[in-house]
C-alpha cells in the first residue's frame, strides 16, 4: 500500500510517498516559506526536481499542491488519491502518554495538544499538518509517529531529574528524549547488519545532525537517551549547547542584562559548534577552518570529546556494549569525526578500520574484524520507520 508520510514544520513541510510493501520511495518534496510566499520542490522517483513557487498561504493550500503534484498526469507518480491508503504523521513530543504510534482520533489530537507545552514550537505545527490532511482526505487513516515514544521505555532511574518531584507530578518534568524515530530504524538496521537480533544486543546510537543525541539500546528497547525535557540537554550541536552548569544562565542573564528567554534563545540558536567556532554551525565549514584557526579546531574537539563521553556513560548505563552505530548528516558523512570520538574507546576494545571507515552515506561495519565493539555506519531513515509504523497499524 502508498503511505503518505508528512513531516511539517511551522513554514515547512516535507513529504514522500512510499510503497510499504517495497519500501520505495515513489516521490518527495518539500514545501518551503509556507505563509510568506511559497516553494515547492517535487522530485518524482528516478526524475529530476520540480521546482514551482505556487502562493502558500497556509499548511492546508500547501498539502493541496503536494496532492496535486503526486496525481499530476505528467510529474505525477499515482492516477487518484484512491491509491494512497494512509498518512503518517511525524509528531515532535507525545510525552508520557503515547509510548508507540498510533491511530489517528479527535482524542489523540487532544492529546498531542496537550503536549504543546513541552514543544511550543514544533507539536503545533505538526497538528496544523494533521489537520489539513484531515479536512483534504476526511475519509483517509492517519497515524502519528513520535519522536519520543521509543525512549518511553527508560526507567526512572534514567528519566527523573533531581529536582523537587512535584515538578515531575505537576508538570511532567522528565527526560523524554528525541529522534526516536531514527533512534529505533539505526538500532534495528544495526543489528540487521550484524546479522544478529536487536533482542540480544546492546547498542549505543549516535545521532550526530544538527541536532545530535546518543541513546542506550539495550536488547532491543532504550534505556537512555541524552536529549530531556526538550532537544536542548546532551550533546554540543550546531547552534544549541548540550550540557552545562544551569547556574551559568542567572550569571550570563545578570552579567549581560538578558532576561532568561534571552539567554535560552542564546543557547538554543547561538550555541554549539556555531558559538564556540565563531565560523557556522555546518560541521563542513567548521571542519575546513579548523585547518588553521584554534578556536574552530577547538570546536571540534569539544563536540567529539563530549560524544565520547556520553558512549563511555551509555556502555557502564547498559554494562557493555556491542555495537555502536553512527547516523545522520555528520554520523554518516564525516569519517574524520567517527575516527577520533573511537580513538576515545580504545579500553572498550573497539578499533577502527581506516580503510573501511572510508564511507558516507551507506551501510557498512567500520571497525576492524578483531574489535570487540563493532562500529557501524548507519543511514537513518525516518519516513521508512514513519511509513512502517503506519502500515502496520491501517
Ligand atoms: P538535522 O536533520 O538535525 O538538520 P542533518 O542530519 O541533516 O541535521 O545533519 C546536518 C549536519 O550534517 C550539518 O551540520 C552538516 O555539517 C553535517 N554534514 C553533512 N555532510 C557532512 C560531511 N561530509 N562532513 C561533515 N559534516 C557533514
Amino acid at each position: 500500500m502508498n503511505i503518505l508520510v508528512i513531516n511539517c514544520g511551522s513554514s515547512s513541510l516535507k513529504y514522500q510517498l512510499i510503497d510499504s510493501e517495497t519500501e520505495k520511495v515513489l516521490a518527495k518534496g518539500l514545501c518551503e516559506r509556507i505563509g510568506i510566499d511559497g516553494a515547492l520542490t517535487h522530485q518524482p522517483a528516478g526524475k529530476d526536481k520540480i521546482k514551482t513557487t505556487p502562493a502558500m498561504p497556509d499548511h492546508t493550500v500547501a498539502i493541496q499542491l503536494v496532492l496535486e503534484q503526486l496525481t499530476d498526469p505528467e510529474n505525477g507518480v499515482v492516477k487518484s488519491l484512491d491509491e494512497i491508503s494512509a498518512v503518517g504523521h511525524r509528531v515532535v513530543h507525545g510525552g508520557e502518554k503515547f509510548t508507540s504510534s498510533c491511530i489517528i482520533t479527535d482524542e489523540v489530537i487532544k492529546e498531542i495538544e496537550a503536549c504543546n507545552v513541552f514543544a511550543p514550537l514544533h507539536n503545533p505545527a505538526c497538528l496544523i499538518g494533521i489537520n489539513a490532511c484531515k479536512e483534504l482526505m476526511p475519509n483517509l487513516p492517519m497515524v502519528a509517529v513520535f519522536d519520543t515514544a521509543f525512549h518511553q521505555t527508560m526507567p526512572a532511574k534514567a528519566y527523573l531529574y533531581a529536582i523537587p518531584y512535584k515538578y515531575y507530578e505537576k508538570y511532567g518534568v522528565r527526560r523524554y528524549g528525541f529522534h526516536g524515530t531514527s533512534h529505533q530504524y539505526v538500532s534495528a538496521k544495526a543489528a540487521e547488519i550484524l546479522g544478529k537480533k536487536p533482542e540480544d544486543l546492546k547498542i549505543i546510537v549516535c545521532h550526530l545532525g544538527n541536532g545530535a543525541s546518543l541513546s542506550a539500546v539495550k536488547y532491543g528497547k532504550c534505556v537512555d537517551t541524552s536529549m530531556g525535557l526538550t532537544p536542548l540537554e546532551g550533546l554540543v550541536m550546531g547552534t544549541r549547547s548540550g550540557d552545562l552548569d544551569p547556574a551559568i544562565l542567572e550569571f550570563i542573564a545578570n552579567q549581560e542584562n538578558l532576561t532568561l528567554s534571552e539567554v535560552m534563545n542564546i543557547l538554543n540558536k547561538e550555541s554549539g559548534v556555531a558559538g564556540l567556532s565563531g565560523v557556522s554551525s555546518d560541521f563542513r565549514d567548521v571542519r575546513a577552518a579548523a585547518e588553521d584557526n584554534e578556536i574552530a579546531a577547538n570546536a571540534l574537539e569539544v563536540h567529539r570529546y563530549r560524544v565520547a563521553k556520553y558512549i563511555g556513560a551509555y556502555a557502564a548505563a547498559m554494562n557493555g556494549v556491542d555495537a555502536i552505530a553512527f547516523t545522520a548528516g555528520l554520523g554518516e558523512n564525516d569519517s574524520e569525526s567517527r575516527a577520533v570520538i573511537s580513538e576515545y574507546l580504545g579500553y572498550l576494545g573497539a578499533k577502527i578500520d581506516p580503510e573501511r571507515n572510508d564511507v558516507r552515506g551507506e551501510d557498512a561495519i567500520i571497525s576492524t574484524d578483531d574489535s570487540k565493539v563493532a562500529l557501524l555506519c548507519v543511514p537513518t531513515n525516518e519516513e521508512l520507520m514513519i511509513a512502517r509504523n503506519t502500515a502496520a497499524l491501517v
